[in-house]
């Protein structure tokens, strides 16, 4: 698959200015980066777990990665917002902005076999029997929370028959010493769990926290069941994933993570779990949810540990733009003409689909709309647009809605079906699917939808048209000295 944007240099090593070697393979190496380009604000020592550390880290939001040594004179280090920018993302996969798409993509095509080592930095320390609040400084983030919950865990686990791996990231809530609450929503772990209960056999885990950006991307892959993502982190990077394995389990991680959580999913167990933060920026409620029992906790020597507060730029960009290339790629089997797709922001990079067409032929739309509808449970609003519209602009896609689209002959509804359980105007997650045709069409007259243009505009040097050294003044005793 040759997709737009994709630069064709797959497994090249480039090297910085600053000598920082990219793509960047581990946490560490990203967060030096940050900090040699002024990206990372370091916190005071003494920061508090509970609200003051994600309140800090949503102001910053976006602009600056955060990391606050010894919150409340734990010994530890917690980081936060490390992928919180879309151009953040490229660059740490040694990127262009243009070409993030069209590698996840590629990626997720062209998985790459990890490659095992026996010395890993994740196994430097082992913490048997641990008291998971003792080893871990884990924040506690939005108001109505539960409690301490850690956020950025990869969680690794194997399917029973076939052995092969899942990851992916679920809330997971600190509920005794060493228990925790997760919230398996209906995809691969979940699928797996049930495959070792069904048996009456508790479930090995691994929970990584601090693993690279390339493995946290391919966590969020909207891949087929049975493809381990750690694969596809290798493929992102170009360069096999260091992988060690458990000490207590067959499961393998990433070699170069800050910490590894070692436990199982407790086969009949369930016990309440939430309210949490979740990204649609409203609490997924409280119920009975699967639990793990933690056995051992093993880390580098002074470890970072990372924390995404829920509904944070960090939470809705990692999902959003893992989801955004699988579609993409998904919709163009079919709709070779799409050109690019997007999960906007007001959406929570979930829920609204932007997509942009070379519309060639009338209807067009309408099909593309039941396709992307379908391509993901959590897409609820789908608009098309015409080549002309800028779909990373909110404003522009409102306008092509504005002047483009009619309710009784552009719209598309679907009552009655899957969405996201996390959506409060769902009724348990069953919802209405909606589709805006939004392009022009084809039979329409030149000039009826000709967008106005003042020629010339776009060459415009500012610089070199604005008088620097002058005022109003001067021009009106220019004009009157005439
Ligand atoms: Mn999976």
């Amino acid at each position: 698959m040759n997709a737009e944007g994709y630069s064709g240099d797959h497994g090249k090593h480039l090297i910085d200015a600053d000598g920082s070697p990219r793509p960047f393979q581990d946490l560490r190496s990203w967060l030096l980066r940050l900090d040699q380009t002024g990206r990372l604000a370091v916190i005071r020592s003494g920061a508090k777990l509970k609200f003051e550390i994600a309140a800090i880290a949503n102001c910053l939001d976006g602009r600056k990665a955060s990391v606050f040594p010894q919150p409340d004179s734990h010994d530890g280090i917690v980081v936060s917002g490390v992928l919180s920018d879309r151009r953040w993302m490229a660059e740490a996969l040694g990127l262009e902005s243009g070409e993030l798409l069209g590698r996840f993509i590629h990626a997720s095509i062209n998985p790459m076999r990890w490659v095992e080592v026996t010395d890993a930095p994740c196994q430097q320390t082992v913490h048997r029997d641990p008291d998971l609040a003792d080893v871990l400084p884990i924040p506690t983030h939005n108001e109505h929370d539960s409690g301490a919950y850690i956020t950025a865990g990869l969680l690794v686990v194997r399917n029973p028959r076939s052995g092969k791996q899942n990851v992916s990231i679920h809330r997971l809530q600190v509920s005794g010493r060493n228990l925790l609450g997760a919230l398996l929503l209906p995809r691969h772990t979940l699928a797996f769990q049930e495959m070792a209960e069904a048996d009456g056999q508790d479930l090995d885990v691994a929970i990584v926290i601090g693993a690279g950006p390339a493995a946290l991307l391919a966590s969020q892959a909207i891949a087929p069941i049975d493809q381990d993502e750690l694969e596809i982190a290798g493929a992102l990077t170009g360069t096999p994933l260091r992988v060690v394995k458990c000490m207590n389990s067959e499961l393998r991680v990433p070699a170069d993570a800050e910490f590894v959580i070692e436990g199982r999913f407790l086969a009949g167990m369930r016990e309440p779990e939430g309210p949490f933060g979740e990204f649609p920026q409203y609490y997924g409620e409280r119920a009975n949810r699967h639990v793990i029992k933690v056995d051992l906790i093993t880390s580098r020597r002074a470890p970072v540990f990372h924390t995404i507060v829920g509904g944070g730029l960090e939470h809705l960009l990692l999902g959003g733009i893992p989801r955004e290339a699988t579609i993409l790629a998904d919709l163009r089997r079919n709709f070779p003409d799409v050109r690019d797709v997007h999960l906007s922001l007001g959406g929570v990079c979930r829920y609204h689909l932007y997509v942009r067409l070379k519309k060639r032929f009338e209807g067009e739309a309408k099909n593309l709309i039941m396709a992307a509808l379908a391509a993901h449970y959590d897409i609820k609003h789908v608009v098309v647009v015409d080549e002309d519209v800028n779909i990373y602009n909110p404003t522009e896609v409102e306008w092509a809605v504005a002047t483009r689209f009619q309710a009784d002959r552009d719209m598309v509804m679907i009552p009655g079906s899957l969405g996201s359980k996390l959506d409060p105007s769902t009724d348990d997650g069953i919802g209405a699917k909606l589709g805006f045709d939004a392009t022009v069409p084809l039979a329409a007259s030149p000039m009826r939808f000709k967008r106005i243009c003042v020629p010339g505009q776009q060459e415009v040097d500012l610089d070199a048209v604005i008088l620097r050294e002058t005022c109003l003044d001067a021009v009106l005793n220019e004009a009157a000295s005439q």
